[in-house]
C-alpha cells in the first residue's frame, strides 16, 4: 500500500478503451511529432532515437505492485505524454505483461511514425490492440498538422503501417484527427482514404479536438463535418469517437442511458465525471439519470475523499 507511481496513471476512463491503466514510457514531452492539436503541450524533445527513457525495472515494479493491490483495468495501455514506442524496451514490456497478466488486454497508443523500423513492428506483435494515428497522407499536410522530426517521411510511415498490418494479427484501430482547414480538404481526404485502404485497419476512428491544442487558432470539427468525411469515404469500420459525436439523432434514449450507466457502475464505482467521459455524455445529462436511478433505489453514492462515487445498490 501507499506506493506512489511515477510511470502509471489512472485507470482513466476513456471512450475507446474503457478503464485503461496508462503506462508512461517517456518523460514529458518526448515525441517524434509536435502536433498542433496535442493535448500534452509542445514537444520539448523532438526525436526518433529509441532508448530506455525510463528504467524498465521501475515500470515492472510499479505494475506488479499495482496489479496485486487493485482490480484489473480493462486495458494496460502504453501511452502517456509522448510516443511510447520511442522506449527501446517497449516490446519487452508488452511481452512481460502478456506473460504475467494474460487475461488483461494490452493496448498501444502510438503516433505510428516508428513502424518504418521492423524492430518496432516486432515490438507490438503481442499487443491486443494497436491504435496508431494518421492525420495526413501528403508531405505538405503532414508538415502542417504534425510538425514531424526532419527524418520522417509520410510515404514511408504509411508503408510502415501497411507492413505492420501484414505481420500483426491483433486489432488495429487507426485514429484520424481532423482539424478543419488543415487536413480536411478534398485532396487530402482522398489521399487519406487511399492510405487507409492500403493499411486496412480493423477500425478507423475519426476524432477532433477536445481541449485547446498548442496552437490557439484551430478549432474542433463539428459532428456534421466528421459525418461528411465518413460518408464520402464509404469505408467499412469508420466510427466517430469525438466527443462532439453525440448529436440529437444519435443520442441514446432514456432507457438506454439508464441501462448503460447501470452496467458501467456495476463493474466499477464511478464518479459523475468518469461516466460523462466514458459514455461521451454531457455531465448534466449524467447527473439527471443518476438522480432518476438513485430515486428508484437502483444505485447509491458514496463519498471517498473529494470524490462522490456511484455504485450499484445490491438487492437485499
Ligand atoms: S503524436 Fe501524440 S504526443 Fe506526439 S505531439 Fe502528436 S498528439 Fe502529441
Amino acid at each position: 500500500m501507499g506506493m506512489k507511481y511515477r510511470h502509471l496513471f489512472g485507470p482513466v476512463p476513456s471512450r475507446r478503451l474503457g478503464f485503461s491503466l496508462g503506462i508512461d514510457l517517456v518523460p514529458a514531452k518526448t515525441c517524434s511529432l509536435n502536433c498542433i492539436y496535442c493535448e500534452c503541450g509542445r514537444t520539448t524533445r523532438l526525436t526518433v532515437t529509441r532508448r530506455e527513457y525510463v528504467p524498465f525495472e521501475e515500470i515492472e515494479t510499479e505494475l506488479t505492485h499495482y496489479l496485486s493491490t487493485n482490480p484489473a483495468p480493462d486495458y494496460l495501455t502504453l501511452s502517456g505524454s509522448g510516443e511510447p514506442l520511442l522506449h527501446s524496451r517497449a516490446g519487452e514490456l508488452i511481452r512481460w505483461m502478456k506473460a504475467h497478466y494474460p487475461s488483461i488486454p494490452v493496448a498501444v497508443l502510438t503516433n505510428g511514425t516508428l513502424f518504418t523500423d521492423p524492430e518496432v513492428r516486432r515490438a507490438v506483435l503481442d499487443a491486443d490492440v494497436v491504435l496508431p494515428s494518421l492525420d495526413a497522407a501528403t508531405p505538405r499536410v503532414f508538415a502542417k498538422i504534425n510538425h514531424p522530426h526532419r527524418l520522417l517521411q509520410i510515404t514511408e510511415i504509411i508503408a510502415g503501417l501497411v507492413a505492420l498490418r501484414q505481420v500483426y494479427s491483433g486489432e488495429m484501430w487507426l485514429e484520424v484527427f481532423i482539424v478543419p482547414g488543415v487536413n480536411d480538404a478534398e485532396s487530402e481526404r482522398t489521399a487519406l482514404r487511399d492510405a487507409i485502404v492500403r493499411i486496412s485497419p480493423d477500425r478507423v476512428q475519426l476524432n477532433t479536438l477536445d481541449r485547446p491544442g498548442t496552437v490557439s487558432d484551430i478549432r474542433a470539427a463539428t459532428r456534421q463535418e466528421l459525418e461528411k468525411i465518413s460518408a464520402v469515404w464509404q469505408l467499412p469500420g469508420v466510427e466517430i469517437v469525438a466527443r462532439t459525436a453525440a448529436g440529437p439523432e444519435q443520442r441514446m434514449v432514456r432507457a438506454e442511458c439508464e441501462s448503460v450507466i447501470l452496467e458501467t457502475i456495476a463493474r466499477r464505482p464511478c464518479t459523475m465525471r468518469d461516466l460523462a467521459h466514458l459514455l461521451g455524455m454531457h455531465i448534466n445529462e449524467v447527473n439527471k439519470y443518476l438522480g432518476i436511478l438513485e430515486k428508484q433505489g437502483k444505485i447509491e453514492s458514496r463519498r471517498q475523499g473529494e470524490d462522490l462515487f456511484y455504485l450499484r445498490r445490491r438487492a437485499r
